[in-house]
């Protein structure tokens, strides 16, 4: 077995295969399936993964391995398969998958540089720039704008030459082990050969004496209160030995955690649970759907299953939104199981995940509690996976590959023959129309923990607000409850969809509104710093003083981002303490969980916030939840807005009430009379299903059809016109008559980063042609994607429609 194929580090479509390399001798029998390896390609050096190994080629010369970055592989077989499937299944390329299972700091980090091979002296400009090095950065010579026809005439007349450099970005965390380096006798006599004075080197060597074993240096500094400058002299006379040992950087302290012990299941939670312990029992693959009402102890359902897996010797996943992932959350399953579970969470550093990573690489754990690219977790014996809120939409990655976890979690469920357990209060109609349908097995927890009742919702009508000359973003109502609940030191939280709904700025004189230069969308302004920045590209900008188009002066921000609550509120109610959660306050590592508790001890007395705190958060005292505008979601152009309003104000809703004290919920809106938010209100799931399942039959949306979205964007306007008609025709042409083809039509959102972006959409029942149709497009377009002008997104059942 000495070739190899490799996938390597070049996502495009010529590339999108293996290439045959030779083992060179000295790697023979120590690279396998899985692991990362540097080969030459072309005049470079890249990354690729070992996908397999053979003794024949049906290529002649082939070129040599050059180095092997990984001792053992970091995709495992199933992995790599996965990752085939996964490619075929979202047209992504080889590359781009592989590199999606696996932590960042692993993908491959390229340098460019330039060497100087003979003693010779460079053309005077090129001297000028090297400046007598030997070598300079390829980066610092573009930088400096650096004359490139002479560098290649100097690069052909072997004066100089480039070099590429390919290595990981994976970093380790040591410290500093400090060990006696003599038997405990030897010791004791160099105590005694040791100066009077030197009483700290004494107590060090005592120390060692009593407790012969290894320790850390900053413990034992700590534990004896001394200084390096005392260890030193013991090191370098040979008694003490000091050496580097990796530690994991543990950003999840197992003490912080209380362990649990399982609750007596309730009869409801009982029935729930059977079918999934016996599949697991069985090592059958079934997908459970989960409908638990909010509060109705579906997560009690999750770890008492685990159990179950792990006493079978077996491991878990369990995915849960981004945003859920609360600190409140990793303290349930670090109670329970502690040590055993690792937690992949994007606010963690690059080091933490990768740390994170390996304890499930080294089998070091045996439950992951993650977002979705958890579901790759490289266990080997995996035996349940359990999505937690599975109509989040931020299942579904959207970027390349463009994968909903829910596919992965059932390739793996059958690969592994484990079940696979969706839980929601308000599963996706996909999701639930499979169930009724017995593609899933419906597993139903209808009522709440101690039959405590849902939380009433009173419905706000903000016209009338207005018509009663309340002009403010709180209703009467809202306010007086608000007050109440301060008067009975209970508390609040107050939700604000942000999303699509921001603080704009807009001259009150002619109108003029700060959009940003090179997107089609409002600017939003940050009053830290006073600023206006775009959400979509980088920009930003001072607010200018005056109206850039008459003027005036009277230039003002409108909308009601958070901020603007936070104020409005401190006017309105001056006494209440407000806790805000946002991208803007959650930004630094631990200030998510800071607030948090500081709400949690009461220290504030309202919880303001954005999506982030729709989920998962259960606090005993909150008895009140408002909701400010409920219309923000159902205006988006989605076909699943009124399933996301639905989603949201249910989710929301059940935040009160959660223990003993019962909950109010009042939820302001202009559209009192949409279903969504009347059924949300009634918490009438089955009938919200039954009126929109009607509604995608009738403008034939999921779960009738499945989509596929297109989206075609240039920097010239025509071009991507015509791109866009070319694909429309050719779909037409080469998918079945049923297939229905929407567009060429601009994108919601018409201009991003100066770029147009025009969109058609494939309405389909059964195509099995439609992603050869589509591959062979995009190797049409193939030369002008790879000039990057030209970007055609190709998106299989989209949860982004924008
Ligand atoms: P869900 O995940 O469905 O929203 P939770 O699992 O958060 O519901 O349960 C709601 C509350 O009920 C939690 O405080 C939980 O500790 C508690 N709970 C769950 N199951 C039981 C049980 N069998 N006995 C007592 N309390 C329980
Ligand atoms: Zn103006
Ligand atoms: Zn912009």
């Amino acid at each position: 077995m000495n070739i190899a194929k490799v996938v390597v580090d070049v996502p495009a479509s010529q590339t999108n295969r293996v290439f045959d390399y030779e083992i060179p001798d000295k790697f023979v029998g120590s690279i396998h399936k899985g692991m990362r390896v540097i080969v030459p390609f072309g005049p470079r050096k890249i990354m690729g993964f070992v996908l397999e190994l053979t003794d024949h080629s049906e290529f002649g010369r082939l070129k040599k391995i050059s180095d092997l970055l990984d001792v053992t592989p970091v995709l495992t077989e199933e992995l790599l398969e996965l990752g085939k499937w996964l490619s075929d299944k979202t047209l992504s390329f080889y590359i781009s998958s592989f590199q999606a299972m696996l932590p960042q700091v692993l993908k491959a980090k390229y340098h460019k540089e330039i060497r100087r091979v003979t003693e010779e002296s460079l053309p005077e400009q090129l001297e000028n720039i090297f400046a007598s090095r030997d070598y300079m950065d390829y980066d610092e010579f573009v930088e400096r704008n650096g004359p490139y026809n002479l560098l290649q005439k100097a690069i052909h007349n072997d004066l100089v030459e480039i070099n590429y450099h390919v290595a990981s970005r994976e970093t380790f965390k040591t410290e500093t082990m400090i060990a006696p380096n003599r038997e405990p006798f030897r010791l004791e006599e160099d105590l005694i050969n040791l100066p009077k004075q030197a009483k700290k080197q004494k107590l060090l060597l005592n120390y060692f004496i009593e407790h012969p074993e290894a320790i850390s240096q900053s413990k034992l500094l700590g534990k004896l209160k001394t200084t390096r400058a005392s260890l030193k002299p013991l090191l370098d006379e040979g008694f003490l030995k000091e050496y580097k040992q990796e530690v994991y950087r543990n950003p999840y302290k197992e003490e912080r955690y209380p362990r649990t012990t399982p609750l007596d299941l309730t009869a409801q939670q009982r029935q729930a649970i059977e079918p999934i312990l016996k599949t697991i029992v069985e090592s059958a693959h079934e997908v459970f759907l989960l409908h638990g009402v909010t509060g109705s102890g579906k997560t009690e359902v999750y770890l008492q299953s685990i159990q179950e897996v792990l006493n079978q010797g077996k491991e878990a996943v369990v995915l849960v939104p981004e945003i859920a992932l609360t600190p409140q959350m990793v303290r349930r399953f670090k109670g329970r199981f502690g040590s055993e579970v690792a937690v992949l969470h994007s606010a963690l550093s690059a080091g933490e995940k990768f740390d994170e990573w390996r304890k499930i690489q080294r089998k070091q754990v045996k439950v992951v509690v993650g977002a979705r690219s958890a579901i790759f977790a490289p266990f080997e014996n995996l035996g349940i996976i359990i999505i937690d809120e599975e109509h989040e939409s931020s299942y579904k990655q959207d970027e390349h590959p463009r994968y909903h976890a829910k596919d992965v979690a059932i390739y793996r469920g059958v690969k592994h023959n484990c079940p696979v357990v969706l839980g929601s209060a308000t599963p996706t109609l996909e999701s639930y129309a499979r169930a009724k349908k017995g593609v899933y097995t419906l597993l139903t927890l209808a009522n709440r923990m101690n039959n405590s009742a849902m939380p009433k919702v009173n419905i706000v009508d903000m016209r009338d607000e207005l018509h009663a000359g309340n002009r403010t973003m709180f209703s009467t109502v809202l306010k007086e409850e608000i007050e109440a609940r301060l008067s009975r030191r209970e508390q609040i939280v107050l939700f604000l969809n942000r999303r699509g709904y921001s603080t704009f700025v807009m001259c009150r004189d002619c109108g003029h509104v700060m959009n940003c230069p090179h997107c089609d969308i409002a600017l939003t302004y940050h009053k830290k710093n006073n600023q206006l920045k775009c959400h979509y590209c980088a920009y930003e900008e001072q607010l200018p003083s005056l109206c850039p188009e008459c003027e005036s002066d009277t230039i003002r921000y409108f909308g009601t981002g958070t901020q603007k609550v936070e104020e409005a509120l401190a006017e309105l109610i001056p006494e209440a303490r407000v806790v805000r959660m946002d991208v803007d306050t959650t930004r630094r590592k631990g200030s998510h969980e800071k607030l948090l508790n500081q709400f949690g001890n009461q220290e504030a007395d309202i919880l303001l916030g954005t999506q982030m705190i729709a989920k998962g958060l259960d606090f005993a005292n909150v008895t009140l939840v408002g909701v400010l505008t409920a219309d923000s979601l159902l205006n988006l152009p989605d076909f699943r807005a009124a399933e996301k309003t639905f989603q949201l104000l249910t989710q929301v809703s059940g935040r009160a009430g959660r223990h003993t004290l019962p909950g109010e919920v009042i939820i302001q809106t202009y559209t009192p009379e949409h279903y969504s938010v009347q059924l949300a209100s009634q918490y009438d799931y089955e009938q919200f299903f039954k009126k929109e399942m009607d509604m995608r039959k009738t403008f034939q949306y999921p779960p009738y059809y499945f989509l596929t979205l297109i989206t075609v964007s240039h920097p010239n306007q025509a071009k991507v016109m015509e791109v866009t008609k070319v694909i429309a025709q050719l779909l037409n042409k080469h998918l079945s008559e049923q297939a229905r083809i929407l567009g060429p039509t601009p994108s919601p959102l018409t201009r991003i980063k100066d770029r147009y972006r025009f969109q058609c959409m494939i309405k389909y029942k059964n195509e099995p042609n439609q992603r050869d149709v589509i591959r062979k497009i995009l190797s049409f377009y193939e030369k002008e994607i790879q000039k990057k002008e030209l970007l055609i997104q190709v998106d299989l059942e989209p949860y982004q429609l924008m």
